[in-house]
């Protein structure tokens, strides 16, 4: 018997009538992406917490996998959409509350929202990601980082549901979190407790200033991308001890400004970037980052792991091969 999928119409139907929330089908998955990729999936968009907890559980209890989305940048879906149900966090899940030097951040929130709220009440921490265009659940997640410094140093707890239901506050101490992971795969992050630390309001408008202006020069924003394609390798490249060090350095000294594949092309602005050029597929996406690690292996003897989160239809993440 073929298992159940997001895009049977009664599943779709049932989650619908038990949540507060919307529930789309064949969305297209591209309007959720920063990429533009993406074919058709069923999408709900949970207003609330018990949102979230219902369609994961339903999903579960159904046999049905499920995905957690927040803004997309940072991830590559499949041209032919997706079977798992894409739970989509934003508005409703979106508060930003004080409690003296801790503040309560939603997942849905978009973290330069955060940042540019948090720095106007003269709190710094959550500033450097002014220019970094995910939700605050996404950020966690990814542990996303900027200017030196990343979500987990500012954490205290997070609010996560799991695929049962139940949800759990997980202190600082129990989140695994490395360079670009949080470790809290199979859960949802509904929110979370940040300490900041108080900060001139003449200093933090500058930074912001400065690091907005930093952004806006050295990053593609008039196209369609999604930020770092690949993670920057752990250690030196082999071959060259005082040569190029991050992915980007890399991509650029193995002379790959501007290459591209079909309609994705390496940003000739940043060549950790790749940009969808108009109709770019995730198959161009994914044949240009196989050819841009080929060559880089070649030159320099260095192995680039993406950054960017490539989903397979089952809402699974693909690895690339070696
Ligand atoms: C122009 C540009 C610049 C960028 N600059 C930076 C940068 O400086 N530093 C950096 O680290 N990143 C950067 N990024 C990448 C991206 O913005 C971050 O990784 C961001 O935190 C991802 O958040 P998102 O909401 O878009 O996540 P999505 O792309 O929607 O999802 C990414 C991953 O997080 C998971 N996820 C999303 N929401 C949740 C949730 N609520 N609970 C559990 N899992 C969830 C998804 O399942 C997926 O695995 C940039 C992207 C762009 C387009």
């Amino acid at each position: 018997m073929d298992r159940l999928t997001a895009r049977d119409p009664g599943f779709a139907a049932a989650v619908r009538s038990r949540i507060r929330g919307e529930v789309r089908e064949a969305e297209p998955l591209a309007r959720y992406s920063t990429y533009r990729i993406g074919g058709p999936a069923t999408v709900v968009l949970p207003t609330t917490a018990e949102d979230v907890a219902t369609a994961v559980r339903m999903a579960h209890e159904a046999g049905v996998p499920w995905f957690a989305l927040g803004l997309g940048s940072n991830i590559l879906l499949p041209d032919d959409g997706l079977d798992a149900l894409v739970v989509r966090l934003g508005k409703g899940l979106d508060r930003l509350e004080r409690d003296g030097d801790r503040w309560i951040v939603g997942a849905g929130l978009p973290a330069p929202l955060a940042a540019r709220r948090t720095a106007a009440a003269g709190f710094a921490g959550l500033h450097i990601f002014v220019g970094v265009p995910g939700s605050v659940g996404g950020g966690i997640y990814m542990n996303a980082g900027c200017h030196g410094g990343d979500w987990a140093e500012v954490v205290e707890s997070v609010t996560v549901v799991d695929q049962a239901g139940q949800d759990a506050v997980v202190p600082r101490s129990e989140v695994p979190f490395t360079y670009r992971r949080s470790g809290l795969d199979g859960r949802v992050v509904l929110e979370a407790t940040v300490r900041l630390r108080r900060e001139e309001q003449h200093r933090l408008d500058e930074q912001i200033t400065e690091m907005f202006e930093w952004r806006q020069s050295g990053t593609p924003f008039n196209q369609p991308c999604c930020g770092s394609v690949f993670k920057n390798p752990a250690g030196p490249s082999r071959k060259r001890e005082d040569g190029p060090r991050t992915a980007g350095q890399l991509i650029e000294a193995a002379g790959l400004k501007g290459f591209r594949h079909g309609a994705a092309e390496v940003s000739p602005m940043h060549a950790n970037y790749f940009v969808n050029t108009g109709g770019a597929t995730a198959a161009d996406v994914r044949g240009l980052i196989d050819r841009v690690r080929q060559k880089v292996k070649r030159e320099f003897g260095a192995l680039l792991e993406p950054e960017v989160k490539i989903i397979g239809a089952g809402g699974e993440y693909l690895t690339v091969s070696p």
